[in-house]
């Protein structure tokens, strides 16, 4: 008999897997499979990646695995497959990466059998019970209203988070009182579909998009490229329905905070199918529930963020990546991965059509579409009576400014709110002001831990850091000097709130930013009140951009449209143009022609203009070839080494090294630029470089990573710093 060897892998920082010797009882191990391991001084769960018949090291020294913990592989060879290429291309320790694709109660030692997840419901009684016996227990009251107003079924904890904070010891007075009974139940993060929708008929571009996607017989990437409105989510559920009638499944990948009960709810009216959903606000056995009935094809559609894209099906038939441009695509931290291309590759490997959806596609995806490697489908006009926003640049050079807010667009404000429209005005910077400054001596907020100013929060009286956790009250007087007359500089979504209060008396200001959307619940109650009533100004940062009808607004106003077209990024003037666009298209969803009026100092900016006065896709032209000169992304590849520590010259003596040991190993075809220190140096008290390796050829980038990415873990300058390996960075910071 063959000794057999397992190769695990184990969570820890090294690039590397562990050789185990199998347990005397082993049955059959198959990759996929956990296996608890003694590790280091403790024990760890470990995924078997391959059996092999040898080891580099001698028998003697490898340890046996402590024990077998699934029969079945949790992860089946699809997947092992990606989760492979994975490790391979963004150069990452493979138990990180195949820890990032279990769900976190698998991460650990138990069993995989299915868990209940705690559900509450209301009892007989609880059902008969007038809600006015509650009426001096006001917040008990209100969790049986909500119960009343729902199935038999319950609701789960994490459902209920939405509605009411603190609720839990309020829901146990009613679980003694009898009216609610608490049981474990599977399956809870399953919605389950009506079809009580029927289709429209498409236009025309719609209906060539969906024959072309449902003419695909194996993998095949579109682009759907069409204007806010035009449909693409009616594409999408016309593709799903054909992959639902072969009995096969749909993953639907979304940005962060693109799901919105609106667009679950458009899935579950049209098909009457279970339908999984995936995002951060589950319970982790939510989580691990949603996960398993994947993984057993019993939901038909999946509907995540970007771990999603993980989620084992038995019978994948399509992947869709909606708003395929959305930053929150790209993990920041740890493994980071982009889930939009590992979408494109899990297609690849499943040999499945995959559709990827955006009014601004990003550079990248446009750039592989006109190369012939992508299916270009356009949908260029809106669909329904929807008619475009008409879109302008207001030059406010020389013009008269009340905090930031033109004359001329406050008479535009005025006039659409007059003829009962809703107004939104766009404005990317949260907080009242940026920055705090003393009038007498110049002192500014700075923040203590980073090279950035605190940010002034006039309502909570507070300035704060928006790179690292600091905060502390405003001071009555200048630090410096004592001076009291300190004056907030610049504006933030919280001062234009309270300057259209006062210019606009009477009427509601909404404010949507994160700090007003922080309370869970808070973002779907203020959707309500904005979809109820018209003649409101809305204000807000990106958070407004993403995904959302708003059908009443008339009027966009974007109050600062430079701030991307003079940064350090080469990736900001495509972001502000995607902001601007996706922005633009909330106005005039309904019957009601939009306006859009764009505030700017530099009017004539050929980008600007292009953008404005042609569209995105003359704007994406003239980037991509602005790209290609530059020698930038998509045309380049990028892979960026950060480093960071207490101490200022470690990052950069390690980098050095670094540089050094890329030197050694021989870098043809690949540029390496730096040490520098990171554009913003400090933060959150530590001191931050990075090394920027370009390349032309990938192949070029990734011959060298093979090597040296393995090298770095034996650099003695590395023990001093927490290091980190991007490829394909998107920020470069
Ligand atoms: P997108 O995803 O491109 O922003 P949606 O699919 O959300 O666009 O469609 C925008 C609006 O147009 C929605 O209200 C949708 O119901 C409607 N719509 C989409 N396709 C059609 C169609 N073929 N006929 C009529 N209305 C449509
Ligand atoms: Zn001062
Ligand atoms: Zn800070």
């Amino acid at each position: 008999m063959i000794p057999l060897i397992l190769r695990i892998a184990v969570p820890s920082p090294l690039r590397r897997l562990f050789d185990y010797l199998p347990p005397h009882n082993a049955a059959n191990p198959i990759p996929g499979q956990r296996y608890l391991i003694p590790f280091g001084r403790g024990q760890s769960v470990g995924i078997l990646v391959a059996v092999s018949d040898h080891s580099e090291l001698p028998r003697e020294k490898l340890k046996a695995v402590l024990k077998q913990l699934d029969q079945a592989p949790l992860l089946d060879a699809p997947m092992m497959k990606l989760l492979r290429w994975a490790c391979d291309y963004y150069h990452h320790p493979p138990g990180e990466v195949f820890q990032a694709a279990l769900p976190v109660l698998l991460r650990q030692e138990r069993s995989a059998a299915e868990k209940g997840v705690a559900h509450w419901r209301l009892s007989e009684a609880g059902a008969a019970l007038d809600p006015a016996t509650l009426a001096r227990a006001p917040r008990q009251q209100a969790l049986l209203k909500l119960l009343q107003g729902v199935t038999p079924s319950g609701l789960t904890a994490s459902a209920i988070d939405q509605h009411q904070e603190k609720w839990l010891p309020l829901m146990r007075i009613l679980v003694e009182k009898g009216w609610v009974v608490r049981e474990e139940r599977a399956a809870s993060a399953l919605e389950r579909g009506s079809a009580s929708d029927c289709r429209p008929p498409l236009t025309d571009a719609q209906q060539q998009a969906v024959s072309a996607i449902n003419s695909d017989r194996g993998f095949q990437v579109s682009l759907l490229d069409g204007v806010t409105g035009s449909g693409k989510t009616e594409v999408y559920l016309q593709a799903i329905a054909a992959v639902l009638a072969q009995g096969r499944q749909a993953l639907v990948l979304i940005p962060e905070i693109g799901l919105s009960p609106q667009l679950v709810s458009r899935f579950a009216r049209r098909f009457a199918v279970p339908i999984a959903l995936l995002h951060s606000g589950l319970s982790d056995g939510e989580r691990l529930s949603a996960w398993q009935l994947a993984a057993k094809g019993e939901a038909e559609i999946i509907i995540g963020t970007r771990s999603a894209i993980f989620t084992p099906m038995k019978q994948p038939g399509l992947i869709i990546v909606d708003e395929e441009h959305d930053g929150s695509f790209k993990q920041q931290d740890g493994f980071r991965y982009s889930a939009r291309d590992v979408a494109v590759v899990r297609a690849r490997q499943l040999n499945i059509p995959i559709v990827l959806g955006s009014a601004t596609p990003s550079l990248e995806s446009l750039h592989n579409a006109l190369a012939g490697r992508y299916r270009h489908l356009l949908l260029p006009e809106r669909a329904g009576n929807a008619i475009h926003p008409t879109m302008r640049l207001l030059d406010v050079r020389q013009q008269p400014m009340e905090e930031g807010v033109s004359l001329h667009l406050q008479q535009a404000i005025r006039h659409h709110l007059e003829h009962h429209g809703q107004v939104l005005l766009f404005l990317n910077r949260r907080g009242y002001a940026p920055v705090m400054m003393c009038h007498d001596c110049g002192w500014v907020s700075q923040c203590p831990r980073c090279d950035a100013h605190m940010t002034v929060y006039a309502g909570q009286q507070r300035l704060r850091c928006h790179h690292c956790a600091s905060e502390r009250p405003l001071p009555p007087q200048c630090p410096d000097c004592g001076s009291s007359d300190l004056r907030p500089i610049g504006q933030g979504t919280e001062r234009i709130e309270q300057h259209l209060q006062a210019l606009f008396p009477g009427r509601e200001v909404l404010r949507i930013d994160r700090d007003t959307t922080r309370r869970k619940g808070s973002m779907d109650k203020l959707l309500e009140q904005i979809h109820g009533e018209s003649g409101q100004l809305l204000i807000g940062t990106q958070m407004l951009a993403k995904g959302h009808h708003f059908p009443n607004v008339t009027l966009v106003g974007i109050l600062d449209a430079d701030q991307g077209l003079f940064s350090v990024d080469f990736r900001a003037a495509e972001r502000m143009a995607q902001l601007i666009i996706q922005v633009a298209g909330r106005a005039g969803r309904a019957e009601r022609p939009g306006e859009v009026l764009i505030q700017t100092h530099v009017p004539d900016h050929p980008l600007l203009k292009l953008l404005v006065e042609k569209d995105y896709a003359h704007f994406a032209l003239a980037t991509l070839q602005e790209r290609r000169a530059a020698e930038l992304p998509p045309f380049f590849h990028f892979a960026l080494l950060r480093a960071e520590a207490l101490e200022r010259q470690a990052p950069l003596a390690f980098l050095e090294a670094a540089r050094h040991c890329a030197e050694q190993l021989g870098h043809d075809g690949v540029w390496l630029l730096g040490p520098i220190p990171a554009p913003m140096e400090r933060r959150a008290g530590r001191s931050r470089a990075q090394l920027l390796l370009q390349a032309e050829q990938r192949a070029d980038l990734h011959r060298l990573l093979n090597s040296w990415a393995v090298a770095l873990e034996g650099i003695k300058e590395g023990r001093k710093v927490r290091w980190s390996l991007d490829v394909d960075p998107v920020e470069l910071y």
